[in-house]
């Protein structure tokens, strides 16, 4: 059966949700892309909302999740979605800036033994906003997941961490990230392991926080470890998940991607709905596209193309999340849906900046942040080219096993 009713609690939240990125998030967003950061006092608005949205997912008593609700209790990959992309449509930087676990939170709740979930996921509640990070990209292994060089040893009972993360979002501020390390570059993604690493630890630094073109608002730091020492108790899962030989370190960032992605896909759906609506006002502000003009036909035509793909765009990202909820394997879902979603909105953005003409470039417009905003979209959760890679391997696959 195919229903495309939202249900009430999750209608309910987005409805709120849209009404924060309105009122509180929309008047600051400009000033916080100038000054790459929202101010510490501006957090305190989002408690209530963090805290309904605080992860436990997975926790004592509560029925195991599958990382597919991106750490929320009671909540869905749906759930995710849905209020995902109204955090595209207030400013997009919210999606990673929003206090809680984050990008830490899927594989926790995933993969992390119920003592993990409890201390590390109860490490975020209360005392003001607090965030966890996720650090899996090095200098030479971002998309090449299988060639991180970060290592790791046991020595008693501590493991010692070597190397250096970047890009890593909200790293500078995470009371803990989860870091992704070998035992042995050489059994590649079978030498993988991940650490709860905390805030403070000896032999942990931050090294440099990126200025870059868009998405400033969102910190991205540099983390380095030097020898530094974590409790055996910290490896994600336990010593006996890696017993049997397996790829957990590896299966863990890659079920993270299979949530992560539809929710990249819906935030950049978010960022094109947001210009879509501004060049719409500005259209129909400057405009009267009922007249017979062959330039107005054109606008016309051109907005109503853009609707039709955010509509498309919006199913693969609602599809994708179904089916993480449903448990059925979504990983070519998944990368369609954050493959399209930021090509769309690179597509329309560029098109509201085009069509605005050089009042489209002015600072200060909502359409010359989301035309630097978008780019990254293309680029973290695997670029473009990755996605591509992926889609064909599983067409093929998927055809090989029809077939066989
Ligand atoms: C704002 C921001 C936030 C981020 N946050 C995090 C975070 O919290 N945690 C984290 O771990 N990482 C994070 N990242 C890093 C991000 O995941 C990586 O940048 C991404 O995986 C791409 O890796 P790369 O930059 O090393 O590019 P590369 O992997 O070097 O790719 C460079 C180019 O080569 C292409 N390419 C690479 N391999 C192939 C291939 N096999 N076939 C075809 N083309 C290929 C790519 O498509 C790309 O065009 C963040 C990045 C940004 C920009």
């Amino acid at each position: 059966m195919i229903d495309f009713e939202i249900p009430d609690n999750i209608a309910n939240l987005r409805n709120a949700l849209h009404w924060m990125m309105k009122e509180k998030v929309r008047p600051h967003c400009i000033q916080a892309d100038i000054d790459a950061k929202y101010p510490q006092s501006f957090y305190d608005d989002f408690g209530p909302m963090a805290a309904a949205m605080s992860p436990g997912g997975g926790g004592k008593g509560k029925k195991k999740d599958s990382g597919g609700s991106m750490g929320m209790p009671e909540a869905s990959a749906l759930m995710a979605v849905v209020v995902g992309e109204e955090l595209g449509w207030g400013d997009p930087t919210m999606a990673l800036n929003m206090p809680g676990p984050g990008t830490g939170g899927p594989a926790l709740a995933a993969r992390g033994t119920e003592e993990q979930k409890e201390k590390y996921f109860g490490m975020l509640k209360g005392g003001g906003a607090k965030w966890a990070a996720y650090g899996l990209t090095e200098p030479g292994a971002g998309s090449d997941v299988a060639h991180i060089r970060t290592t790791c040893h046991k020595e008693g009972d501590e493991w010692v961490l070597n190397g250096t993360k970047c890009f890593i979002s909200n790293g500078a501020k995470a009371e803990w990230t989860l870091v992704f390390a070998t035992i042995d570059a050489k059994l590649g993604h079978a030498g993988q392991r991940v650490f709860i690493v905390e805030k403070g630890t000896p032999g942990l630094t931050i090294g440099k926080i990126e200025n870059k073109m868009g998405f400033r608002a969102s910190e991205t730091a540099e983390m380095v470890f030097d020898n530094c020492r974590i409790p055996a108790e910290n490896l994600l899962g336990g010593e006996d998940a890696h017993q049997k030989g397996g790829k957990e370190g590896f299966k863990t960032a890659m079920e993270f991607f299979d949530t992560s992605r539809p929710m990249v896909g819906i935030l950049a759906i978010g960022i094109a709905r947001a210009a879509y609506e501004e060049l719409d006002q500005w259209v129909k502000d400057n405009y009267w596209l009922d007249r017979p003009i062959p330039r107005y036909a054109a606008l016309r035509d051109r907005l109503n193309d853009m609707q039709r793909k955010l509509d498309a765009g919006r199913l693969l990202c609602w599809k994708a999340a179904w089916m993480a909820d449903n448990k059925i394997s979504n990983t070519k879902e998944a990368s369609m849906a954050k493959m399209y979603g930021p090509g769309l909105a690179m597509e329309i953005c560029s098109e509201a900046v085009r069509i605005m003409g050089a009042h489209g470039t002015l600072k200060g417009h909502l359409v010359e942040k989301l035309y630097r905003d978008i780019k990254v979209f293309d680029i973290f959760e695997g670029t473009h080219q990755i996605q591509q890679t992926i889609i064909a391997k599983h067409m093929f696959t998927d055809v090989a096993m029809k077939t066989a």
